[in-house]
Parts: C-alpha cells; sequence; structure tokens
C-alpha cells in the first residue's frame, strides 16, 4: 500500500524533513502516512522566518481589522475544508467521524471569533499625577509565539493559540503532536491559501527532543501557549527558564460530576455518557470521577450500565459509530496497567474492562466502569485519558465537596440538581476552572477555559485571552517646553 506524504510548512514553503516516521491508523494498526520529522535546523528555520515576518512591514504594518479579515478568511476556509479535515483527523487519531465534522465546526467559529477581536484591543491613557507630561499605553504583540498541541483535538487546540496569537499581531511556530498530525499539517494549506504574509505561522511536526525542546527554549521565541500533559508542562517550564517566555499551560484533568437525589436521572445519564466515553474519554475535561448521592446511586449505576453496553464501537469514519479506538497503542497499554492495579487496589469493574471481542484488531477499549470507595483506588486519583469512569456515593453537600475537591487536578466540573440554592452554594465551593450545571462538556470561544492545580497555568478563549499574546508599552511624552529641571530629582 502506498503511503500519503505529509510536509511541513515553513516560511511560507511546503518541505521535506531529513527525518520521518510513519503515523499509524489506530483502527487497523497499520501505518498508513509518513510524516515528517523536525529536526533541531528545522525549528530554527521556522523561528527565524517567524521572527522576521514579525518585524516585516507586510505583517507588522498590516491594520488589525486587516488581520481580523484574514482570521475571518481562515475560519471560512477551514469551514469549507471541513470534511477533508475531519477525514484526516478520524484517520490519524481514530476520533470518530461525527465528532470531528462537529468539531471543526467549532473552530471554524474560533477564528472567526478571534477575528473580529483583532481591532477591538487597544491601549489606554493614563490620567499620571503630573500637569506636564501625557502618558499613554500602548499594546504591542508580545512577539514569537511557539504553540504546542498534544494529539486529541490538535485543530481545536491550535485555533485557541494561533486565534489570538494573531488577532494580536504575533507570529506563530505551531508545533503539531507526533501522534496523529496529520490534520494540522493539511491545515496549513489553508493558512497559505488565506493569504498570510511568508512566516507568519509555520507548521510542523516532529517529537518532544529535538523539536519540542528546542522551539520552546529558543531565544528568538517571547510567548509558550502549551497543551498537553503535567509531565511534559515541567520540561516545558525547565525549558522556557532560557527566554523567559510568558507561558501558559493547558493540562490534564480528573474532573468530578456530582450527581445529587433530586436530579432527572435519565438526562443525567446522557451527560455521563457524554463526559466520559465521547472521543472514547481521551479528552482533558473527561467527566471520570462521579460522585452520587447514595439513595441515587444504584439506581444511576443501572442506567450507565445498560447505556455503556449499548454503545456502538466500530470503524471511527461510519456515521453510525458512537466510540472508536484510543489513538495509540501506548495509550491503551497505559489505561489496561492503571485499570489493573485499581482492582488490585479494590475497585469493581461493572462494565468494560477488556478490548471488545467485536474489534481484533485496532487500539479498542471498552466503555468501563468501575466502582471504587476513594482515591486510594488509581483510576479515581490518575487522568487515564480513556473510557474509564470511576463511581462513587456521597452523604451530603460536604461530602460530595470534599470528594470532588480531594484532586491535584482541577480543570472542569460537572453539577447536577433542581436545588438553585444549592447549584450556587457548590459552583462557589468547587476548586475548578469550569463548572458546567445540568449539562457537561460545552464550549465556545466566548468562554476563558483553563484549570486550578495540576491542570495547568493561565485561560484560553474568551476576551481577555489576546492580551496574554501582548505586552504593554508605557509612553511618557513631556509637554512643556521650559527646560528640565533639576536633574538630580526624579520626576
Ligand atoms: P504530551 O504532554 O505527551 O505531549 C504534548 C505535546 O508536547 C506534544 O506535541 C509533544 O510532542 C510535546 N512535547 C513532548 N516533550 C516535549 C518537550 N520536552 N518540550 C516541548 N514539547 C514537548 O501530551 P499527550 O499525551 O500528547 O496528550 C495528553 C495530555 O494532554 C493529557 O494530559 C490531557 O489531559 C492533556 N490535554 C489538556 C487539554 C487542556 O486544554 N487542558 C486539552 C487536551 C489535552
Amino acid at each position: 500500500m502506498t503511503l500519503h506524504r505529509f510536509q511541513h510548512f515553513i516560511a511560507g514553503a511546503f518541505c521535506d524533513a531529513t527525518e520521518t516516521f510513519e503515523s499509524i491508523d489506530p483502527s487497523t494498526e497499520q501505518p498508513w502516512a509518513v510524516m515528517p520529522a523536525a529536526s533541531a535546523d528545522d525549528v530554527d528555520r521556522a523561528v527565524q522566518a517567524a521572527h522576521r515576518a514579525l518585524l516585516a512591514p507586510e505583517w507588522a504594518d498590516m491594520t488589525p481589522t486587516a488581520r481580523g479579515k484574514l482570521l475571518v478568511r481562515l475560519g471560512d476556509l477551514v469551514a469549507e475544508h471541513a470534511n477533508r479535515l475531519a477525514e484526516l483527523e478520524t484517520r490519524d487519531t481514530g476520533k470518530i467521524i461525527r465528532e470531528t465534522r462537529a468539531q471543526i465546526g467549532y473552530v471554524a467559529d474560533y477564528y472567526r471569533y478571534f477575528g473580529g477581536l483583532a481591532d477591538k484591543l487597544q491601549g489606554a491613557h493614563l490620567p499620571v499625577d503630573k500637569a506636564d507630561m501625557d502618558v499613554t499605553l500602548r499594546r504591542e504583540p508580545i512577539g514569537v509565539v511557539a504553540a504546542i498541541v498534544p494529539w486529541n483535538s490538535q485543530l481545536f487546540l491550535s485555533a485557541v493559540k494561533l486565534g489570538p496569537a494573531l488577532a494580536a499581531g504575533c507570529t506563530v511556530v505551531l508545533k503539531a503532536s507526533e501522534d496523529g498530525p496529520a490534520p494540522l499539517l493539511e491545515f496549513a494549506r489553508l493558512i497559505d491559501m488565506a493569504g498570510f504574509p511568508k512566516g507568519t505561522v509555520s507548521v510542523l511536526t516532529g517529537f518532544g527532543e529535538p523539536c519540542g525542546r528546542v522551539l520552546t527554549s529558543h531565544s528568538l521565541v517571547s510567548r509558550v501557549a502549551f497543551t498537553g500533559g503535567p509531565a511534559t508542562a515541567k520540561h516545558i517550564v525547565r525549558n522556557t527558564a532560557e527566554n523567559f517566555a510568558h507561558t501558559t499551560l493547558e493540562l490534564g484533568g480528573k474532573s468530578p460530576v456530582i450527581v445529587f437525589e433530586d436530579a432527572d436521572l435519565d438526562s443525567v445519564s446522557n451527560a455521563v455518557v457524554a463526559g466520559i466515553f465521547a472521543a472514547s474519554g481521551q479528552s482533558c475535561v473527561a467527566g471520570s470521577r462521579l460522585y452520587v448521592q447514595r439513595g441515587a446511586y444504584g439506581r444511576l449505576l443501572d442506567i450507565l450500565q445498560h447505556k455503556a453496553e449499548r454503545i456502538v464501537i466500530g470503524d471511527p469514519q461510519d456515521t453510525r459509530t458512537e466510540m472508536g479506538p484510543l489513538a495509540t497503542r501506548r495509550q491503551r497499554d497505559a489505561i489496561e496497567a492503571v485499570l489493573a492495579r485499581s482492582v488490585e487496589a479494590g475497585g469493581t469493574v461493572v462494565t468494560g474492562g477488556r478490548r471488545p471481542a467485536s474489534q481484533p484488531r485496532g487500539f479498542y477499549f471498552e466503555p468501563t466502569i468501575v466502582s471504587a470507595s476513594g482515591n486510594a483506588v488509581p483510576c479515581v486519583a490518575e487522568e487515564l485519558f480513556g473510557p474509564v469512569l470511576s463511581v462513587m456515593p456521597f452523604e451530603d453537600e460536604a461530602d460530595a465537596l470534599a470528594q470532588a475537591n480531594d484532586s491535584r487536578y482541577g480543570l472542569a466540573s460537572g453539577l447536577f440538581t433542581s436545588n438553585l440554592s444549592r447549584a450556587h452554594r457548590v459552583i462557589r465551593r468547587l476548586r475548578a476552572g469550569i463548572v458546567w450545571v445540568n449539562t457537561y462538556r460545552a464550549v465556545s470561544p466566548i468562554v476563558p477555559f483553563g484549570g486550578y492545580g495540576l491542570s495547568g497555568l493561565g485561560r484560553e478563549g474568551g476576551l481577555e485571552s489576546i492580551l496574554d499574546y501582548t505586552r504593554t508599552k508605557s509612553v511618557w511624552v513631556r509637554t512643556s517646553d521650559a527646560p528640565i529641571p533639576d536633574p538630580f530629582v526624579m520626576r
């Protein structure tokens, strides 16, 4: 079988890399494409080009309105090419086509939203207490941005970085994950078509070493926007000791979902299924810890088991499929290992816990529910990034909050109740960057996204995210014609 060959997009040109690697289709376990692996030289070339583009008049002097129009055009191109991008993402990561198509629709909207923001960025006039001074604050692009994404939802996670970065006037070197990079390398064609000046955005892929390390420690990089796991984030923070780049970290999660007895359990069960089994659980906001009030525990568990056992597992390109494979063999092995330790620690597998007999090939894993007693069971404490739901009972509001907040992560959370006053009390006390009430897994470009603790640093999305790609310049203009007074006294 002939393998597809993908190229890097560096300094406005599509090019091969000296080193390559094969990408595996997770539904067949067969190589299907050859990907370029960026060397240290490739990364340096991309960063140098981004630095030149940052200063070149084509970009530096482009009005914010014109930059915004380019972003809106990019959003339109993403929408026009959604089917191709979705097919590639599904092929390379195993995420089902229903989900990739829907998510790419959002991606287009993110670019349009940030396009609209480009000319809303304003400086300020500062009323200093000095009659002969006029002080203004300029907001300028922070510089060259290194944007790094993991393999799940690469197009989406790139949009929340590229969108505000380009709207603010920065230039970007975007590193796709070494797992499933096809959709981002294809997306580079749309950047080219949209008409961004050469070097404004480069797209490459490669491994943490050397590609990720050289990119995040490069002396010409001023801003690092990273999404990935906490272990890699520690390397990123060490790398940025070389350039003091302003860094945001969007990391993992172990998100709690709290269900009170007064909630509508049928409706809740759909939200819980969406939270943990969509994308085969490979989502940073996966609602992987379910806390159910004692009186509803047995009933909800029964409904969930029934629904989990009826999920249609199969070919991710088939629109009838509800759950595809995991993205990599490594991912499935890791999930199996945590699950084995969880059973040893007293967890009980209610359903799933195996590779489905119906799928002899591919990195498939059954939708799995484990009833557990608390954090001593590894699947309750550790992020699995797979279709494994841990379910625990709670007695009352205080108990629910104590268990839900007992985590080093704090990305998302879900709360199901029909008691409005209780909902507000719990919202206030949950330690998470996102609280979904009587819903789960909703996103919008208008709403900031990010977490507490091990879930990361900073927020992506929303109006303020553009400020993270700027720095201020304070400008003092003396308005008096009189000679400067006493030079030995600070003004
Ligand atoms: P990962 O941390 O292994 O890899 C992420 C990226 O970092 C990849 O592109 C990788 O090549 C790169 N990288 C690896 N070593 C590097 C280094 N030394 N320097 C620079 N870059 C390096 O993550 P993964 O396994 O691909 O993805 C899963 C993780 O991502 C999970 O923890 C998940 O929760 C998290 N995630 C978080 C969010 C969020 O928005 N909070 C969204 C999606 C995924």
